[in-house]
């Protein structure tokens, strides 16, 4: 599932959200430098890994971003426009 999304950056609202398969994204924030690798799951970024430690349950942006993307890959027909805006 949603293996159309690998290897196309999607932009999420200020997030560029670029899979390398299909449950594994780098994140790159518009402002930042920084590339986060992130899955549905968990995220390299240090808010993620500190929050995660408080609360297991804890999603940082950049794990919605990515959720975001697959869930709209998911209802999106195969080849349809690649670039996903945010709300
Ligand atoms: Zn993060």
């Amino acid at each position: 599932m949603a293996a159309n999304v690998v290897k196309t950056p999607f932009l999420v609202n200020d997030l560029v959200v670029y899979f390398v398969s299909p449950r594994v994204a780098h994140v790159v924030e518009v402002d930042c430098r920084i590339e986060l690798t992130t899955t549905p799951d968990s995220c390299t970024c240090c808010t993620f890994r500190f929050r995660s430690r408080l609360d297991p349950d804890y999603r940082c942006r950049h794990i919605e971003a990515v959720r975001q993307v697959l869930k709209q890959a998911r209802r999106a027909d195969p080849g349809s426009e690649q670039v996903i805006c945010g709300h």
